[in-house]
């Protein structure tokens, strides 16, 4: 399995399939997991799950982004979103990548792009959260983070518990809502965990943490060993329900999410959308090869 993980990453930060990905819409089986390629299909796919009790985040994906109009662009459409998700009164907020922004070209031209699009959900009253990349961009995204903190209280960001600092990090930002995660990218053995048990015991310790001292916590998995535990630690601490939601990716375990609202769970799914979802693509093929078969599923029964 780690040859195959090893295949994905490769691809996912492969740039000349991306640019051919974006040309020939959603290929490869990808339709599964990505909701449509404009804003009318998002809204219709949020509808459908806010009718089964389910509140959505939503990812206009997007990265790769080197020069200020591809950035540009992204906000633009951003903005937009926002506004269709206030036009048709859905329950649904953002979720967005800094790089996408321009973090990787300019720090300033990123947080005036970020400044815009918080600036409007702020008057929407709408959550805008802070994606998590890489290493090399976490520091940079933390420093979004507090500058944007300065003027705004509608922005929170993700804690990605492979990382050795996470729980540093989760102590400096523990009255922000956060989403806390395993963590998605291939990181260095020198800032992060590299045994799954190793990380799956820190997932648990930040998770716990943050239901006991933060201000809301999402806990963002598709592992029923972590849920269960979950539910349990909040049954022995009498933690509200209110407190926290769980979040899953669109398309993954769709009869488990729509069970965890059915039982009375907040339940946020993560609704990625656009063009460009070849990168988002292959790392969910990479975390979990057998997300094939939802492929395979795909070409075969179309
Ligand atoms: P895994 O460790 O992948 O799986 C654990 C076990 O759960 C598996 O062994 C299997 O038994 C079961 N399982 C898992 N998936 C399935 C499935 N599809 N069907 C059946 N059983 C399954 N990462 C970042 O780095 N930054 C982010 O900002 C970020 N945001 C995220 C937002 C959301 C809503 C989610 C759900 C994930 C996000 N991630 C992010 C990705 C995350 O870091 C993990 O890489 C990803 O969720 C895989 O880990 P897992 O906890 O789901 O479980």
């Amino acid at each position: 399995m780690p040859i195959l993980r090893d295949f994905f990453y490769n691809l996912s930060e492969n740039q000349l399939l991306n640019s051919a990905a974006q040309k020939y819409g959603l290929r490869l089986g990808a339709q599964s997991v990505v909701a449509g390629t404009n804003i009318p299909e998002v809204i219709q796919s949020i509808k459908e799950l806010n009718a089964q009790g389910i509140s959505c985040t939503v990812d206009n994906l997007g990265e790769f982004v080197y020069e200020k109009s591809e950035a540009t662009k992204a906000k633009e459409q951003i903005l937009e979103v926002i506004e269709a998700i206030h036009e048709n009164d859905v329950d649904a907020h953002i979720s967005l990548k800094p790089s996408q922004l321009g973090l990787d070209i300019d720090y300033d031209f990123c947080y005036d792009n970020l400044d815009e699009i918080v600036g409007l959900a702020a008057r929407y009253n709408m959550h805008i959260n802070l994606d998590m990349e890489n290493y090399a961009r976490l520091q940079p995204s933390f420093d979004l983070l507090d500058q944007l903190s300065l003027k705004y209280d509608n922005v929170g960001t993700v804690i990605q518990a492979y990382f050795f600092n996470a729980k540093e990090n989760i102590e400096k930002y523990k009255n922000y809502r956060l989403r806390i995660v395993k963590g998605a990218y291939k990181e260095p053995a020198d800032v992060a965990y590299q045994d799954k048990h190793d990380i799956d015991l820190n997932f648990i310790d930040l998770i716990e943490y943050h239901l006991l001292h933060g201000k809301f916590t999402s806990i963002a998995t598709h592992d029923h060993n972590v849920i269960n535990h979950v539910k349990q630690f909040v049954k022995d601490h009498n933690i509200p329900n209110d407190k926290f939601e769980f979040q899953m990716l669109y398309g993954f375990r769709k009869e488990m999410q729509t069970e965890l609202a059915k039982e009375g769970y907040n339940f946020c799914t993560y609704v990625p959308f656009g063009n460009d979802w070849y990168g988002y693509f292959m790392r969910r093929l990479a975390e979990r090869p057998q997300n094939l078969n939802l492929v395979t599923k795909q070409v075969f029964t179309k």
